[in-house]
């Protein structure tokens, strides 16, 4: 008999408020270890947080574009365990009365639609941050991150395998992104993610025993790290045996992972209402409020380019996939309005260079204008396609105009007839064999004929008229 997976997320989206969640020390990554800190975020005695409203704003903001319950009145809670990162001994977060509640995604699964529930969505404090290598063999803290803000986003145990969770999971980065709440980094930790994996037997309706995933860095160790855990629970239930719900930790260096603790439950933490801060009361008019500064979002996008561009499912769903590429599509158009040209060059070209080296849309200096520009003298036959890429690659490297590099270059394409007309002669005279081969029937020489003027030009010369002058001499 089979066995069906059941995958369950929470991800924890780091907020790009400018100040901590309960004072305000500066929430930006990467300054000196315990500088931005102060007697709340260090949790001294006597001190009372105050909520920051913008990490209110950004929790609504989330929880609209995820089709959640926003209740009225929600609360904080303290979530009691002991740390060394935590200095108050309690982390502030949302217990029985979270922010949001009873959302969905749909994520598209090869085409289809699956609809993802959200169970919650609650605010809460990040802890500090332990460095345990850099003076071995003492531990230290770093406090900068205590108090920063935080969403977690609980998701229903509705995935069915680490395909789709992986989908899921770049589905909700696309959306803290395009609503510019959280850099969703995997890598850097602005967006973690830890897994809940259990399986039953096909056709059952119970769930199994859990266990959960944590040090899952990037989208690649959340996928192999389920796989690795549907496996395991596997060989152990073919073998009669039974699961432990216990927390492991992934170690991607070696492909598997091992118990890290016991897995508590939630009476362990002994929540209870934080006493130091009122009831949050969120009404309608603060939702609407946040409302009005919602972007266009992704699906939204989608669905407008395929109507508005007559684009592919598959051209729009790419880019759209990041707000910064969809953008660059838009500022193109308005320079050169063929949108099927303008997104081939960006899934082409454009894509590759950015796959291949890594990099990001605003790391390169390729203005959509320039981009535009440079599809203009394709369409226009000042260029071929093959030299516009020649071209492009400049573009990346220097950051110049297309017009610069080609009048530098000397790319401007070849389309004078006669002087393609004089070429031919020369090239067919000096392939005599393969000119009597061609009228033989070897239609494929064609290809031989092109190439050399090609040569001959370094590229530069019209393909079409080589075409059309070649097939009327021969
Ligand atoms: P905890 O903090 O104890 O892990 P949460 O309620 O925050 O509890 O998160 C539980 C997560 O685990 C949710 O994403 C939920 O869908 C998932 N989950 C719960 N039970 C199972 C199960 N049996 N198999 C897989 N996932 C589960
Ligand atoms: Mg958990
Ligand atoms: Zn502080």
């Amino acid at each position: 008999m089979g066995f069906e997976s059941v995958i369950g997320l929470e991800i924890h989206a780091q907020l790009k408020t400018k100040t901590k969640i309960f004072c305000n020390c500066s929430a930006m990554f990467g300054a000196e270890s315990n500088t931005h800190t102060c007697p709340v975020c260090l949790g001294m005695p006597g001190t009372l947080p105050v909520l920051n409203r913008k990490v209110v704003d950004f929790a609504i903001k989330m929880a609209l574009a995820t089709n959640c319950n926003i209740r009225e009145v929600n609360r904080f809670a303290r979530k009691n365990y002991f740390y060394p990162d935590l200095p108050k001994g309690y982390q502030i977060s949302q217990f029985e009365l979270p922010i949001a509640e009873h959302g969905y995604v749909l994520i598209d699964i090869n085409g289809i639609k699956k609809k993802i529930g959200l169970t919650r969505i609650h605010m809460e404090e990040d802890a500090g941050k332990l460095i345990h290598d850099q003076f071995r063999p003492v531990s230290c803290v770093d406090f900068n991150r205590t108090g920063v803000p935080l969403i977690e986003i609980v998701s229903e145990p509705d995935l069915r395998s680490a395909e789709e969770a992986g989908i899921y999971l770049r589905q909700l980065r696309s959306v803290v992104r395009y609503l510019d709440i959280c850099d969703g980094n995997l890598e850097e930790g602005s967006f973690r993610c830890d897994a809940n994996v259990s399986i039953r037997s096909e056709g059952s309706k119970k769930l199994g025993t859990r266990t959960e995933l944590k040090n899952l860095n990037s989208f690649k160790h959340v996928e192999k790290a389920i796989e690795y855990e549907i496996r395991r629970q596997e060989s152990i239930l073919a073998e009669c045996g039974t699961i432990i719900q216990e927390t492991r930790l992934w170690d991607h260096a070696n492909g598997r992972s091992a118990p890290m603790r016991g897995k508590e439950d939630a009476h362990d933490y002994r929540y209870f209402p934080d006493p130091d801060l009122l009831p949050l009361v969120i009404d309608d008019k603060w939702i609407q409020s946040v409302k009005e500064t919602l972007p266009e979002l992704s699906d939204d996008k989608k669905a407008r380019f395929i109507d508005q561009y007559a684009l592919s499912l598959y051209d729009a769903d790419v880019l759209t996939a990041d707000k910064n590429i969809a953008e660059f599509f838009e500022n193109c158009l308005k320079i050169f309005p063929k949108p099927k040209l303008v997104s081939n060059w960006i899934m082409g070209p454009l894509m590759e260079i950015l796959n291949s080296e890594k990099r990001t849309l605003s790391d390169i200096s390729v203005s959509p204008g320039d981009f535009g520009r440079l599809l203009k003298f394709i369409d226009q036959d000042i260029i071929s396609a093959g030299i516009a890429k020649t071209v492009f690659l400049e573009m990346v490297k220097t950051g110049d105009a297309p017009g610069d590099i080609i009048d530098k270059k000397g790319l401007v394409q070849v389309t004078d007839e006669s002087e393609i007309e004089g070429l031919v002669n020369e090239i067919l005279n000096n392939n005599k064999k393969e000119v009597e081969a061609y009228k033989a029937g070897k239609t494929k020489l064609m290809g031989f004929f092109v190439g050399q003027v090609m040569k001959a030009t370094s590229g530069k010369a019209n393909p079409k008229i080589v075409n059309q002058i070649l097939k009327k001499k021969l």
